[in-house]
């Protein structure tokens, strides 16, 4: 059977961002330009959407990590939510090993945060291309020039603008795309009809510049338009995009551009540029692993003839179907009903269903292809991180790194008799989350959970009682270890400050000290039960 999109119009994205940037509200209006859901406003209200966990929409955090699947100019785009808490970068990981591109949202008034800066530095250890959208430029304050600026000293030297804000802050109308050399104004509240305009006369002298800068920017990344440029060739649109898309890819520019998602502005344009320069699955390199008879390194070709090879990244109690094991697949195809190997836990698994996740309706789908998305129904014995494979052909891919969890307290049943319900309990969740841990402690025999944070642990210990009706007293949180820092810090014997992410963290104070070996630096945590990942820190200036 043909495929419905060929791979090269697949596209798997992440929306990355620093809590309150404006994930929620993009990918909300992501899913209503697409027509996956009818009313702006929906996914805060209804029970299928994105954030699905109440949890997540009393603490305005993001925590689980689905996939939704929409449509945009005859393409599929498989969004995989990436939730932006510090205590939840382990779920970023995992999102970020399985997805090809991300869009990276920021508050156009708050610019880089200290957040942005920890999502930035995971993707590049993927290497994901991304590009920028700057949102929020209608509130007060904001300011696109100064958030491309941040970018550009703290991110990456890469960030390239290929759109003008029109007006700004309440008066913020639209956008000019450089590349199309238009002026957009939108002329209605939800954004669904814009017109062009002529390029304003007080942005004339600017877009002139940033056109021309544009042009060498992405004549630089290609020899062929290089020489062009120099011998002062004029270089066509089609040239230009072909290019920039190369150089995405490549991780050599990163496009950035504006809008405003609450009022409607510029994500159908964001939409446009994860199609033309986000990568297909046939544009990143080759999935590589081990095979676990030989233990020899392989890779494979990305195409449904290839033997099949998933890498499962996200396990979901889900209320309907029961155990949901979420799997990006590389190569190959699998059809329900059949059975695939867990090579990497040497297991025989039958696959029950598959479901194709939309952000309004699951679709039970015969069969799932390289390059694709989906959730397996009936998987026993798989776990975030393992390979499915061919069982004539296995394969353990590459897995997801995960960090060892930080923090750690005793749980304990209000009722003595639930004791055993609750081990099954903790049990299930930490099956869920690979960064969540269970054991007893020999000494005091009591149950020891441990995490990435106080929140995380807050989390799980309030889905112990909604989901498992288990009540249980929390002690106080303990730092499971100190970190050292092995980076030539320059902050020795000063402070360092990690201003939080989230209001209830504000300002921490971390001290410094040079640690036994003399090469490194440790810090011991300021605040009670929290610990701050490495790429966090920096030295006062
Ligand atoms: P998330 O934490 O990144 O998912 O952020 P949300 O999408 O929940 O947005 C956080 C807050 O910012 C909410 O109150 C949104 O209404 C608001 N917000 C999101 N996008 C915009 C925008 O473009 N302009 C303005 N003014 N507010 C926005």
């Amino acid at each position: 059977m043909a495929r419905e999109y060929p791979l090269a119009k697949t596209r798997n994205i992440g929306i990355i961002a620093h809590i309150d940037a404006g994930k929620t509200t993009t990918t909300e209006r992501i899913l209503f330009y697409t027509k996956k859901i009818h009313r702006i406003g929906e996914v805060h209200e209804g029970a299928a959407t994105m954030d699905w966990m109440a949890q997540e929409q009393e603490r305005g955090i993001t925590i689980t990590s689905a996939a939704t699947t929409c449509f945009w100019q005859d393409h599929r785009i498989n969004i995989i939510d990436t939730p932006g808490h510090v205590d939840f970068t382990a779920e970023v990981e995992r999102s970020l090993r399985v997805l090809d591109g991300g869009v990276v949202v920021f508050d156009g008034v708050a610019g880089v945060e200290p957040q942005s800066e920890t999502v930035w530095r995971q993707a590049d250890k993927y290497d994901v291309p991304r590009m920028c959208f700057v949102n929020k430029l209608d509130r007060t304050g904001a300011d696109f020039w100064r958030c491309v600026d941040m970018i550009g000293d703290r991110l990456t030297k890469h960030a390239l603008p290929i759109q003008l804000p029109i007006g700004m802050e309440s008066d913020f109308k639209g956008y000019i795309d450089l590349l199309e050399q238009k002026a957009i104004v939108y002329t209605d509240d939800l954004g669904t009809t814009s017109k062009h305009v002529e390029i304003p006369e007080d942005l004339q002298a600017s877009y002139e510049q940033h056109r021309e800068t544009l042009i060498e920017r992405i004549a630089e990344s290609d020899e062929e338009l290089t020489l062009k440029y120099l011998e002062g060739e004029e270089i066509s649109k089609e040239e230009l995009i072909a290019a920039l898309r190369k150089a995405t890819i490549a991780n050599k520019i990163v496009p950035v551009l504006c809008g405003s998602s609450l009022k409607n502005k510029g994500v159908q344009a964001m939409l446009d540029a994860v199609v033309a320069f986000l990568p297909s699955p046939l544009d990143i390199d080759l999935p590589t692993g081990l095979n676990p008879d030989t233990e020899e390194t392989i890779t494979r070709e990305v195409s449904d003839e290839a033997p099949f090879s998933a890498l499962v990244f996200k396990i979901v109690s889900d209320p309907f179907v029961g155990r949901l094991s979420y799997l990006r697949v590389y190569s190959g195809t699998m059809t329900k009903g059949g059975s695939m190997e867990n090579s990497t836990k040497g297991k025989t698994e039958r696959i029950g269903r598959l479901l194709r996740m939309h952000a309004n309706h699951r679709e039970d789908i015969d069969e799932i292809r390289a390059g694709d998305i989906c959730a397996a129904v009936g998987l026993r014995n798989t776990f975030t991180g393992d390979t499915l494979s061919d069982p004539q052909q296995p394969i353990i891919l590459e897995s997801i790194q995960f960090p060892e969890p930080v923090i750690e307290l005793a749980v304990e049943p209000k009722t003595r008799s639930d004791q055993e319900k609750m081990g099954v309990a903790l049990g299930k969740l930490a099956e869920e989350d690979p960064t969540f841990r269970v054991h007893t402690d020999e000494e005091s025999g009591q149950t020891i959970i441990a995490g990435m944070g106080e929140l995380h642990l807050d989390v799980l210990t309030d889905r112990l009682f909604r989901e498992f009706k288990v009540e249980a007293n929390v002690g106080r949180p303990q730092v499971a270890y100190r970190e050292t820092i092995t980076q030539k810090a320059q902050a020795q014997g000063k402070h360092i400050r990690q201003t939080g992410g989230h209001g209830q963290y504000g300002d921490v104070w971390l001290r410094v000290e040079p640690n036994e070996t003399g090469k490194g630096f440790e810090f011991v945590n300021g605040i009670v039960g929290g610990v701050i990942p490495r790429e966090y820190i920096k030295p006062v200036e």
